[in-house]
């Protein structure tokens, strides 16, 4: 018992996109208690059960405390001085280097590290590495939403502020479920409902928002997993063909001719919802309502989360959700809108600021000469022109022999990402692998170095929310293993012959301010004064810009794109008769590392597989009895629960826990575009054990 705290400090939660701010309430150097904080940030004052109570993992016992180091990874572990560790990954990756060229490694940066941390990892990577090969844990939830608003609206990320749900008429929820995974917006959304907004949700399964005893969705469309832009294409259809379309809107902001090739896309017979009913297995009345109060119920506003985006067509489903936006004038005011869910607090961040391997900071291009000489003229390096390797093709390259050293911030690559038995296969066969995290992570048992990592308490920075909103991280207790994060990063480029000079967080925002137009009025001073800053930040726009794309879109014109309904190859057969797909519960975050470590926190014990009772039936299964499962790239067993809440022939579990690891089942089929992996569709085998 700490009693009663001696000091605060304001800081932005650890977990999801909702970016929620917190009163760190301290004595000494220990928290006594987390409470929401009010004053110009996201969360107005609320907050939920993980970002209240779930800081404790922070002094766990598990906490790695001491650098490692082993030449082999049979070999133990053995306790060393940050100097030597750092001494022994710098040489590495050198030896590396010359042995297999200078492409032969790479980094990863996890979307909770803060964006001061990103953008010396990608720095270290480009100018210490030379190279291009950095990518972010983003790949595997959001990079379709980094493409495909690109495309169609000319910026990669959300429309508007959590707020402007307040003015929303018509709420559209697609392959969402912000109960679980957003819920401090959730209860924004769900008081907007109350008061008498319309609800439609596009699910496979019946959440909560499709019927709870204070919600019931005018409309839920439960497709079948992996049929997104078949549905996005029926409700086009219907806008289309029963003129529906804000004709005033598409004349005056959008590009006529991409236009008019979409429209006649959609209209055709073959995207009706009568003829997409057997895709989708909804029935075409209710595409058609869905439609009809989408368009004409005045201010209408699409959320939307992993479920579009961890899917063979991910980015294709983003650029349909832009177009209906775009068809029924839905962007640039309040109310309205395009709003990705980003599932970590810093999804938004990582891809802002330059962890792809084909972008600079800003979305900039790798191969654009004037923003390339740029960041070479500050960084005082030359820049390679060419993308670098992203997450699944590292592994590949792994496997190939051309990718032999990996700098891993803060990512548990072996529980996150798909198919486990090809990710350890590619780690097993690289030389040098470097761990930087707070926790022994599965990641680790593959790795030669591992650097201890700091947690949000221990370091200063900024998370970006899903709503484009810049938070400050303040520091309230010292690194416990003696360095922040990026203090590490800067002493690893040293060792690898690039100085990196800061003294504080603040002055790598000062940089990335310098060279990135839209931070281009981000400062610390701005923040600690604002509370908070949405980006674009700059001169037009000095205190932030909370809805995008009002008198024009951020490329000009809005571009409609071409959508065109491709089934996955995820096929189900005879043998792997049943669709599972992934998803999140409130009281757990991700690969569970933090909660699971955080004592307050029990409610969720270990990941399940749902399933409809027809199904359960028909092969024997009881609730709560073991059941295997088993796909084309692995198996697991879990504990079955009969739920109503499936449709037959769909499964569902969490992947929270590493011991039922459901990622051991997912396969390493992707998105198109990036590569985003297509967790939400994988054809299984359910049997009792
Ligand atoms: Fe943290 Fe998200 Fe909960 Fe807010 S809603 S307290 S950001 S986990």
């Amino acid at each position: 018992e700490l009693g009663q705290p001696e000091h605060s400090v304001v800081t932005t939660c650890a977990y999801c996109g909702v970016g929620c701010a917190f009163k760190a309430e301290m004595k000494g150097s220990e928290v006594v208690r987390m409470v929401p904080y009010k004053n110009g940030q996201a969360n107005e004052g609320h907050s939920c059960v993980k970002g209240r109570f779930a800081w404790g993992y922070a002094t766990h016992k598990d906490r790695i405390l001491k650098p490692m180091i082993r030449s082999k990874i049979t070999d133990p572990w053995k306790e060393v001085s940050w100097d030597e560790a750092l001494d022994y990954a710098a040489s590495e990756f050198k030896r590396i280097q010359k042995k297999y060229g200078r492409d032969s490694i790479g980094g990863i940066v996890s979307s909770r590290c803060t964006n001061e941390e990103g953008y010396l990892v990608q720095k270290l990577v480009r100018a210490g590495f030379g190279n291009n090969n950095v990518d972010t844990c983003a790949r595997v939830c959001h990079s379709p939403t980094g493409y495909g608003l690109k495309q169609t609206l000319g910026e990669s990320a959300g429309t508007q502020t959590f707020k402007s749900v307040e003015q929303s008429d018509v709420i559209l929820v697609i392959g969402a479920n912000p109960t679980d995974a957003h819920p401090v917006f959730a209860s924004r959304m769900k008081k907007r409902l109350r008061a008498g907004a319309r609800l439609i949700v596009i699910d496979p399964r019946v959440t909560e928002l499709v019927r709870s005893p204070h919600i019931q969705a005018d409309y839920h469309l439960p497709l079948k997993p992996g049929t997104n832009v078949a549905m996005l294409s029926a409700l086009a259809h219907v806008i289309v063909t029963e003129g529906l379309l804000n004709e005033d809107f598409i004349a005056e902001r959008c590009e006529g001719k991409a236009f008019e090739q979409w429209r006649d896309f959609v209209a055709k017979p073959e995207n009706s919802p009568e003829a997409m009913a057997e895709v989708t297995g909804v029935a075409p009345e209710l595409v058609r309502g869905a439609a009809r109060l989408y368009a004409t119920g005045g201010n209408a506003a699409i959320y939307y989360g992993l479920g579009v985006t961890e899917h063979a067509q991910g980015s294709t489903a983003v650029m349909a959700i832009a177009n209906l936006a775009m068809a029924t004038g839905n962007i640039g005011r309040e109310g309205v809108g395009v709003n990705p869910l980003r599932g970590q607090n810093n999804v938004q961040g990582s891809c802002d600021i330059g962890s792809f391997p084909h972008e600079l900071p800003g979305y900039r291009h790798v191969s654009d000469s004037t923003t390339r000489h740029l960041f070479e003229s500050a960084w005082g390096v030359s820049i390679n022109p060419e993308p670098g390797l992203r997450i699944p093709n590292m592994f590949d390259a792994a496997l190939d022999g051309s990718f032999m050293g990996l700098y891993c911030q803060g990512e548990d690559i072996v529980q996150s990402d798909p198919n486990t038995q090809h990710v350890a296969a590619a780690l097993s066969a690289m030389e040098c692998i470097v761990v930087q995290d707070i926790f022994m992570n599965e990641t680790a048992m593959y790795a030669h170095v591992l650097l201890p990592g700091s947690s949000f308490l221990e370091k200063d920075g900024t998370f970006t929310n899903a709503e484009r909103r810049i938070s400050r991280v303040r520091k309230v207790m010292a690194p416990r293993a003696g360095y922040a994060d990026w203090e590490v990063t800067i002493e690893l480029a040293k060792r690898l012959g690039y100085e990196m000079n800061y003294s504080h967080p603040s002055e790598i925002m000062d940089e990335i301010a310098r060279l990135t137009p839209t931070f281009q009025g981000v400062t610390y001073a701005k923040l600690d004064k604002l509370g908070s800053i949405q980006w674009p930040c700059n001169t037009e726009a000095p205190a932030g810009t909370p809805i995008m794309h009002v008198d024009e879109f951020v490329r000009g014109k809005g571009k409609f794109i071409i959508t065109q309904y491709v089934a996955t190859d995820e096929k189900v057969t005879r043998k792997f008769p049943l669709i599972l797909t992934t998803g999140r519960i409130l009281s757990q975050y991700n690969v569970g590392a933090q909660t699971r470590r955080t004592e307050n926190v029990h409610w969720h014990e270990a990941d399940v597989l749902e399933i409809h009772p027809h199904d359960a039936q028909e092969r024997g299964i009881r609730d709560g009895g073991w059941v295997n499962i088993q796909s084309r790239a692995g198996d697991t067993v879990l504990r079955a629960q009969i739920s109503e809440r499936m449709q037959p022939g769909v499964v569902y579990t969490t992947f929270h826990f590493p011991e039922s690891g459901a990622n051991v089942i997912t396969t390493d089929n992707s998105d198109w575009a990036t590569n985003c992996p297509e967790y939400k569709v994988t054809a299984v085998q359910v049997m009792p054990v």
